[in-house]
């Protein structure tokens, strides 16, 4: 059996349907890229960084109609 690599506890709301943006190290920089249409949503010299980032941002090409 194995651990589950991370806990959500409390941190995020459980309904939340994103996806997780996908990330990609491309020449040491770390970039997060909308994992349905591929849109850059954040760039940063660590994944960590990368990640938190692009988790604050919604995809404006996947989310145009607004909400
Ligand atoms: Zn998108």
């Amino acid at each position: 059996m194995r651990t589950q690599p991370y806990s959500t506890t409390g941190s995020q709301p459980a309904t939340t349907r994103r996806l997780a943006p996908a990330l990609h190290l491309l020449h040491g920089l770390w970039v997060a890229s909308c994992p349905s249409c591929g849109f850059q949503l954040a760039t940063a010299r660590t994944q960590q960084r990368c990640e938190r980032r692009a988790a604050r941002r919604v995809c404006p090409v996947c989310h145009q109609d607004g909400a």
